[in-house]
């Protein structure tokens, strides 16, 4: 295969949110920069499928009001961002039993316990750092121990347990037992609050970016041209003093600096040369990305409105852990989008998916579920390239043991997504601002060096 040489002042690895951005600020600043992204198309954890012809949004959906970087891209770009539909009765089902008594569809003395629950995490998260939260002097104590394990020492009730595990899972990918009690804690205070993560009107889920978030992400990467390059893989990247070489299967670039975006378990497919510190080596090995799935169901109308339902549930089943109504603009098609647990549905072949899909739904929504014009799903943890969504697993202890090494640059090597964001970390919101730290950082770096270069391309 032939190798194509360039030279650029800054390299960015992956073409998510967190790359663009940082590529985005660079070239507005004047500096040379390519990105190239591993796989066919841009966006990363951005992804869009459709769905009885209506593109919906496979990966990240939803933007909150106080996303206010995520906002400014959105109006630059011509984009505009449609409410979620929240009217209506919630459901849950837990242990099999279906509940719409109320808004939040819970027993009593369950919401009381819930509440004694996220009070006192609330409690803990008042008394956090939003900044390097990690310093806080009470870390070692939090990252020793799993949410899970936290929430047995508090005696917490099973159907607060099923809810906290539902939380967990759609924010992690991974069971509360996975997961350290410090990574949940510095998340709710990266996120505004429990209240905040969890609501529609106000909170994380108020609005979705009409006609899917890929559609915009796409445009954003035209703006940058050609500097973009997707399916490049970086294999390589090699330090040589003060200036560092990218390699990909086609494409040698030597730049000045490198922003990887990939998300830290990512960062281990990629040979270094010289080798990342331990403490590099160690995150990636330990920030396992958590896994999620998908489906969406078509249907004629959103039937379920008709019953007062709001088409929102939360389930403890093997399968169908959450659903929320994605209808398009004018009600027709009425499309449920239903988060799947990876464990009860991942290895399954299609048929057999979407017949768990269904069997719940009907549980949920009674037997017009079964009615339906279309069914689509996406399971994260299948990508072929850069396999998991959407935030990592970070099991007790590997926050205070390497979480301090996220975005600490390694000589030329610098970091960004959303990952290494301080506010709103876990988000797009936070990817697009860890782009415009790391591309702030480098450009500083730039500057006190020399005048941006020129670029030049030859083929060896
Ligand atoms: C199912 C799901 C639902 C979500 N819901 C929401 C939501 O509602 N709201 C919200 O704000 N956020 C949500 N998120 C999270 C959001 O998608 C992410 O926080 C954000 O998109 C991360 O952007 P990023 O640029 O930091 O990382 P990524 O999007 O992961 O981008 C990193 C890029 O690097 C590329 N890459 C990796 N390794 C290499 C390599 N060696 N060479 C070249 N390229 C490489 C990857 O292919 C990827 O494109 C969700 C995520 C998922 C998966």
């Amino acid at each position: 295969m032939t190798t194509t040489s360039r030279s650029v002042d800054v390299v960015i690895v992956g073409a998510g949110l967190a790359g663009l951005s940082a590529a985005d600020q660079l070239t507005q600043q004047g500096h040379d920069v390519l990105v190239l992204e591993g796989r066919e198309r841009v966006g990363g954890r951005i992804h869009t499928t459709s769905v009885a012809g209506v593109p919906v949004d496979a990966g990240a959906t939803w933007v909150a009001p106080d996303h206010t970087a995520m906002h400014a891209l959105i109006d630059r770009l011509g984009g505009s961002t449609v409410p979620q539909f929240h009217d209506g009765k919630g459901l849950i089902s837990f242990g099999g039993r279906r509940r719409a008594e109320s808004a939040l569809a819970l027993a009593p003395w369950v919401v009381l316990d819930l509440a004694r629950i996220t009070g006192k995490l609330q409690r803990i998260v008042d008394h956090l750092p939003t900044v390097d939260a990690y310093k806080h002097p009470r870390v070692e104590e939090y990252d020793a121990v799993s949410l899970g394990d936290w929430l047995t020492k508090q005696h917490a009730l099973k159907d607060t347990r099923r809810f906290v595990d539902m939380i967990s899972k759609v924010h992690w990918g991974a069971p509360a037992g996975d997961i350290s009690l410090f990574n949940a804690l510095r998340y709710f205070k990266t996120l505004g609050g429990l209240e905040h993560m969890m609501s529609v009107e106000g909170g994380d889920q108020q609005d979705r970016i009409a006609g899917t978030v890929h559609t915009l992400v796409e445009r954003f990467a035209e703006t940058l041209g050609p500097r973009v390059i997707v399916d490049a893989p970086v294999r390589k990247i090699t330090t040589h003093g003060t200036t560092v070489t990218v390699e990909t299967d086609s494409l040698t670039v030597d730049a000045r600096y490198v922003i990887v975006t990939a998300a830290p378990a990512h960062r281990s497919a990629i040979t270094f040369e010289p080798a990342l510190p331990e403490q590099h080596r160690g995150l990636s090995r330990t920030w396992r990305l958590g896994a999620l799935s998908k489906a969406f169901v078509a249907y004629d109308r959103p039937f379920w409105r008709d019953s007062g339902l709001s088409g929102e549930a939360v389930s403890d089943d093997d399968t169908v852990f959450l659903t929320f109504d994605v209808s398009s603009g004018l009600d027709r098609p009425g499309i449920l989008m239903v988060f799947c647990d990876p464990r009860g549905f991942d290895s399954y072949d299609r048929g057999e998916r979407s017949e768990r899909v269904l069997a719940h739904l009907v549980h949920l929504y009674g037997s017009e579920a079964l009615r339906i014009t279309d069914y689509e799903d996406f399971a994260w943890g299948n990508d072929t390239f850069a396999p998991g969504g959407p935030n990592p697993a970070v099991a007790p202890r590997a926050w205070t043991t390497f979480g301090r090494f996220l975005r600490q640059p390694v000589g030329h090597v610098h970091w960004a997504g959303t990952e290494t964001a301080d506010e709103t970390s876990g988000t797009m919101n936070g990817a697009v601002l860890s782009g415009h730290r790391a591309a702030t950082d480098v450009a500083a770096l730039l500057a006190v060096t020399s005048e941006p270069s020129a670029p030049s391309v030859s083929a060896c």
